[in-house]
């Protein structure tokens, strides 16, 4: 069975960031089923799953809540819009429960279908803001090398993933990128001090915005810890710094909360870990613990009251902005967050105690760096003789991914930097297992790297 899907699969199936040729005889794992934290494959194998999906799954899989409501939303209102004057409860119950968890000043949410609508909508009202406020030429957007901000042009475009760019470009023009405050490669081989180089990056952005004019810059976006980048926690100099900068230039701030909202740094919105107040926020992923795909944009009240007061009709929306059955999953799945003091239990229990035990693998020869925030974690693969990175060649990183996922782990490696986002049901036992599993994965990395 799994092999003839297999090969369906290899026939017909153009996945996402993969390389079909690469797939290869042995072709893609197939997952059948999953609950709680971990998936199933189509051989009986039992994988923790330490990405939560693509760091979304955050209630767990397997929540009878959650189909139940999706299953009564689409018996009463499989569809409709909130186009043209009209909208239906979901949508409005669900606007009315994220402008009460998020801060005070963000009092509006436009819905999209995902993270990268959410961008692109993101791009669409810091330019009608500033048109509205009489400043069109005001349109200059700063992101930030190696950020990810989504794969439409718009999302790419705002990401600074070179192989993204050199693939999908010319991207939207009005957007340029600066240095990432990514000490473990940027900072430490300079022999730089973390908090020295996280005021440096800040600075980076003071420079481009003078380079550009700052009657010139529109806003600023960034991840308040970079995700797909490399879960790239910043030193603590940078964000304080960063919001010195944009305030002197009055610039609008995005803080992208795919993966950092709901619960992932330990509190509902990261920007809150890092004492933020963003004037557009976009969501998705968590939102809907991703059973069901839904994004938006948190609106803060600067840029809606101008958007509501001054702009008119918004020429912009999607077919499934607030689609009901996609809100109606993504209430049920805050409430049980509430309910269930999820958020709460990342901030003082679970987060802490990943902290503690996934440092622990900092004394692997393999391992330059371990760090954590909230249930987020990295590990910096080095070559043990020279202490540097590995030869790219090596491609260790993969190397060490898939055989993690061999032996019952699903861990993500950005080069060679290894990642967790486990769902945040995740108990402590667990997160025992997921740091053996983690230090076995290396264990065989090592082996296979030996000379
Ligand atoms: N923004 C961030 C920070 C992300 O990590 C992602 C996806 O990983 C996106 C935006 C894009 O979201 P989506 O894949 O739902 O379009």
């Amino acid at each position: 069975m799994s092999q003839s899907l297999q090969a369906l699969d290899r026939a017909h199936h153009l996945h996402p960031f993969t390389d079909f040729k690469a797939l290869g005889e042995e072709g893609s794992r197939i997952i059948e089923h999953a609950e709680g934290v971990y998936i199933f494959d189509a051989a009986g194998n039992r994988i923790l799953d330490g990405m939560a999906g693509l760091w979304c799954v955050n209630l767990g899989y397997g929540r009878e809540e959650l189909v139940t409501a999706a299953a009564e939303q689409m018996r009463r209102l499989p569809y409709y819009n909130n186009f043209f004057k009209t909208t239906h409860p979901p949508a409005v119950k669900l606007a009315e429960k994220l402008c009460a968890l998020a801060p005070a000043h963000l009092n509006h949410i436009f819905f999209t279908g995902s993270g990268s609508e959410a961008n692109d909508t993101v791009l669409r009202m810091v330019r009608r803001y500033w048109t509205l406020k009489g400043k069109p030429q005001k349109h200059w957007v700063i992101g930030r090398e190696n950020g990810y901000h989504g794969s439409t042009v718009a999302g790419m475009s705002l990401g600074g993933m070179a192989p993204m760019h050199e693939q999908g470009g010319p991207c939207v023009p009005g957007i340029t990128h600066v240095r990432q405050p990514y000490w473990f490669d940027e900072g430490r081989p300079e022999g730089q001090d973390p908090e020295a180089f996280g005021r440096e990056c800040a600075a980076a952005i003071e420079a481009r915005i003078l380079e550009l004019g700052e009657e010139n810059v529109a806003a600023f976006i960034a991840e308040p810890v970079q995700g797909a980048g490399g879960a790239i926690i910043p030193p603590a100099s940078y964000w304080p710094a960063v919001k010195a900068v944009l305030a002197k230039y009055d610039i609008l701030l995005v803080i992208d909360e795919v993966i950092c909202g709901f619960g992932r740094l330990g509190e509902w919105f990261g920007s809150a870990h890092f004492d933020l107040a963003p004037d557009l926020v976009p969501i998705a992923k968590g939102l809907s613990s991703g059973y069901l795909p839904i994004g938006g944009v948190l609106v803060g009240d600067r840029v809606a009251d101008t958007l509501v007061e001054e702009g008119g009709e918004f020429f912009h929306g999607f077919t499934y902005s607030g689609h009901p059955v996609c809100a109606a999953v993504a209430l049920k799945n805050l409430q049980l967050m509430e309910a269930e003091g999820v958020v709460e239990r990342v901030r003082d229990e679970l987060g802490p105690y990943l902290a503690s035990r996934w440092t622990t693998l900092a004394d692997h020869p393999l391992v330059g760096e371990a760090r954590t925030l909230g249930l987020m974690g990295a590990l910096e693969l080095i070559d043990p003789v020279s202490g540097e990175r590995f030869d790219k060649a090596l491609a260790a990183g993969t190397l060490c991914r898939d055989i993690s996922f061999r032996r019952g782990q699903v861990m993500r490696s950005v080069g060679d930097t290894m990642i967790i986002a486990p769902p945040l049901v995740i108990t402590r036992e667990q997160i025992d297992d997921l740091v053996t599993l983690a230090r076995e994965a290396l264990d065989e990395t090592a082996r296979c790297l030996a000379p």
